[in-house]
């Protein structure tokens, strides 16, 4: 069934009101009538079965039938902070990353970033691959996608389990740090941090270990800057359990 996120004020206890361009969508795309039903979600984790009345105006309105809790969120969050990437590579980024459970994204400027900064045109593209990419998966909840912060920033602004997955690092296997880090039955939260085309420069890799994130490798094979995050945040939902039969 066709889901959709949509804003909080669209609900009342029993019914949805649907406006702007999924109207469009329902009735003229996929072609919807009145009695058929769509799932909502309204990004707290429940999703709504709902029976669509009228579809003639600018509005639509809907009966919700009945609710239930979303059951592909991870409980373990992973934030992915990623660097600017050139082309259309960062909304792969986001696209790929959003379908396997990643909860947030940090866009980060680093030394060797090439990519412009996104203009508030990008940012909504942004937004709504994500939410596109959450439907698709079944997600519950959209990742965040925060603002653009400095690579430095950053650094200073992490807590909890920090990993910057890095080339230059031969000992130390992402997998095995996760296998080996005290849960003590907790969800998990991680940090990701994946460099530009470039890489990191080694001043950044060093500030980066000052502030308690760990270099990590992902193998021998140099991975390219947008396949990077999606492998490190898939590594880590494994080994934190996400990705085993519910
Ligand atoms: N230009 C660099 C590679 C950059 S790859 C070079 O040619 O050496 C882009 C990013 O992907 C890196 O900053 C790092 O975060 C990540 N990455 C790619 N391959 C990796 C690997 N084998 N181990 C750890 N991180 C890797």
């Amino acid at each position: 069934m066709h889901r959709f996120f949509l804003p909080e004020d669209c609900f009342t206890q029993s019914s949805v009101v649907i406006t702007g361009k999924l109207v469009h969508q329902l009735r003229n795309v996929l072609r919807l009538k009145a009695g058929d039903h769509i799932i909502v979600l309204d990004n707290s984790g429940w999703e709504y079965d709902v029976r669509l009345k009228a579809l003639g105006g600018d509005k639509i309105e809907a009966e919700i039938v009945s609710e239930s809790p979303v059951t592909g969120e991870p409980r373990a969050r992973i934030t992915l902070y990623q660097a600017l990437l050139k082309a259309s590579n960062f909304e792969v980024v986001l696209q790929k990353c959003t379908e396997i459970g990643v909860a947030g994204f940090v866009p980060i400027v680093c030394e060797r970033c090439v990519a412009d900064e996104p203009n508030s045109g990008k940012l909504s593209r942004w937004q709504n691959i994500i939410r596109e990419a959450a439907e698709q998966s079944q997600r519950g909840k959209l990742p965040v996608l925060h603002k653009v912060t400095s690579f430095t920033e950053a650094c200073e602004s992490i807590s909890g389990l920090s990993l910057l997955p890095w080339e230059g690092e031969k000992l130390r296997g992402i997998g095995k740090v996760l296998r080996n880090y005290p849960r003590s039955g907790r969800a998990l939260d991680v940090s990701i941090f994946i460099g530009p085309e470039g890489g990191f420069t080694q001043r950044e890799v060093g500030f980066a270990q000052s502030h308690g994130i760990m270099p990590v490798s992902l193998g021998p094979r140099i991975l390219r800057a947008e396949t990077a995050g999606l492998v490190a945040a898939a590594i880590a939902l494994y080994e934190l359990g996400e990705m085993d039969g519910i």
